[in-house]
């Protein structure tokens, strides 16, 4: 039996976020994950750190600007690069009432100016008002990485076919956590859990029974959703991170520049805003299809072409190669039909777990702090100095992904990614004509 603070479950930005900030405050923490280290939603992601600029509400912009606060920080203290050598844009399209997105901007605290020479890439396109915002982009596996570094000795990885966890809770409490580590039954007995496993809360919940909204009308507590992503791979391509809300004939899309680690090619990772939702049971199998449809690889091409109408003539199109892969996202479902694009911490009922879905990569420290909040009260942070911690359990910890892109097989149910194809090709195996 192992005594200990706090238990926390899932590696991903979120669950090891959290698991920095135990650490740092003495708690007896552990964190256990069951595939790589980022593998779920982390490195789906375009690891944008917003401020907010592409959304509307002004308290989004507050929440997410104060989050890029903890992200500029953690920069700076472990020297993770930003990806941007230039500053992050954000634009719209003519007809845009741009004095009162700038107004709500301001009134977030954005900073923002206008941006003086736009970048090739985007000349007779749809933009007409551009910005440069302090937004910017990490590779989401360095941040795993970063993430890790210290709190290594805390981190375990669950055997593949040791059977999942198991909790033994008394009344509203948890008393007891099962785990197989190394093909070793473990019992861990944690003051407090902490459920940060991203698409897989639900399937956790539903071992303790609340996998339910109870009072309405028995719906889940967890909603997903399907994001497609496009990958663009070409010598042409410029090194842009941008923003570009739905306004003014733009049809909303975000860019972020990589590099290709093999062939060194500029690589740029594009989504809009699509995302569908779809059931899901707690074992998390659903007959869903991953694939994007036709319909979306149109759309995305004909909204990148608006936007950046130089990327896609015949002349740069040439060495250009193109990608698609699907990530899931998951966020708390209330039950009354709306999209969450906050974050959301719920204890369910209990008084010693919280489940946390952050919903975006930007929002994990803040939500860390948040679960701190819920945590001190039920277990008093230990007085004294940072501790020097040895591994807890002499077992070797779980591996890191890298970002879904750069993967050539993807694992999960619901996740797919493409092999690059040459552009026309791509064109034709999609059946996209942009006239
Ligand atoms: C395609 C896509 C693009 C995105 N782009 C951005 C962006 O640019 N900027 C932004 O701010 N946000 C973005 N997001 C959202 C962001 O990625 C997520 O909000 C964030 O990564 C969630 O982190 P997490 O740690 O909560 O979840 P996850 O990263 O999903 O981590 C959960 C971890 O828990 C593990 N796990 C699951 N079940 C169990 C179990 N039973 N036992 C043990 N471990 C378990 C999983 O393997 C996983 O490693 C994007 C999301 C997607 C899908």
């Amino acid at each position: 039996m192992i005594d200990l603070d706090v238990l926390v479950v899932g590696g991903g930005a979120q669950g090891l976020w959290l698991l920095n900030d135990l650490t740092k405050r003495h708690y007896r923490a552990i964190l256990l994950e069951r595939r790589e280290l980022g593998s779920g939603q982390t490195c789906h992601s375009h690891g944008l750190i917003h401020r907010g600029h592409y959304y509307d509400d002004v308290d989004m912009m507050i929440i997410l600007n104060a989050a890029a606060q903890f992200w500029e920080a953690f920069v700076d203290e472990k020297g993770v690069s930003k990806l941007n050598p230039s500053r992050a844009l954000a634009g719209f399209g003519a007809g845009t009432a741009v004095q009162r997105h700038t107004y709500f901007w301001s009134t977030a605290g954005l900073r923002f100016e206008r941006c003086e020479n736009p970048p090739s890439a985007l000349q007779g396109g749809k933009v007409k008002h551009l910005f440069e915002t302090d937004e910017f982009s990490l590779d989401a596996s360095e941040i795993i990485e970063a993430l890790v570094h210290d709190v290594d000795h805390a981190v375990y990885k669950l055997d593949d076919h040791g059977g999942d966890l198991e909790f033994v809770s008394e009344g509203a409490s948890i008393r007891h956590v099962i785990a197989h580590l190394s093909g070793e039954e473990v019992t861990l007995r944690p003051k407090f859990v902490v459920f940060a496993a991203g698409v897989g809360n639900y399937g956790l919940l539903a071992k303790l029974g609340a996998d339910k909204n109870v009072m309405r009308g028995e719906t889940p507590v967890q909603a997903q959703r399907k994001n497609h992503m496009m990958v663009l791979r070409g010598p042409e391509l410029p090194s842009i991170t941008a923003v570009f809300p739905i306004r003014g004939g733009l049809d909303g899309v975000f860019l972020c520049p990589r590099r290709d680690p093999d062939s060194g090619e500029p690589v740029w990772l594009v989504s809009d805003h699509n995302s569908t939702p779809f059931p899901m049971s707690p074992s998390e199998r659903s007959a869903v299809d991953p694939h994007p449809s036709e319909e979306w690889v149109q759309r995305m091409l004909v909204s990148l072409r608006s936007t950046a109408p130089e990327l896609l003539t015949d002349r740069s199109a040439q060495g250009l190669e193109v990608a698609v892969y699907t990530g899931l996202t998951s966020e708390r479902n209330f039950g009354v039909g709306s999209h969450m694009t906050d974050l959301y911490i719920d204890p369910l009922g209990f008084e010693n777990l919280l489940a946390i879905w952050p919903t975006k990569l930007t929002m994990t420290p803040f939500a860390s702090n948040v679960a701190l909040r819920f945590i001190r009260p039920k277990v008093p942070e230990p007085a004294g100095e940072w501790p020097t911690v040895e591994r807890e359990i002499k077992l070797p910890g779980p591996q890191t992904a890298c970002e879904m892109w750069r993967r050539a097989k993807v694992n999960g149910p619901h996740e797919c990614k493409t092999d690059w194809t040459p552009y026309p090709e791509f064109m034709n195996r999609w059946h996209v004509n942009l006239g």
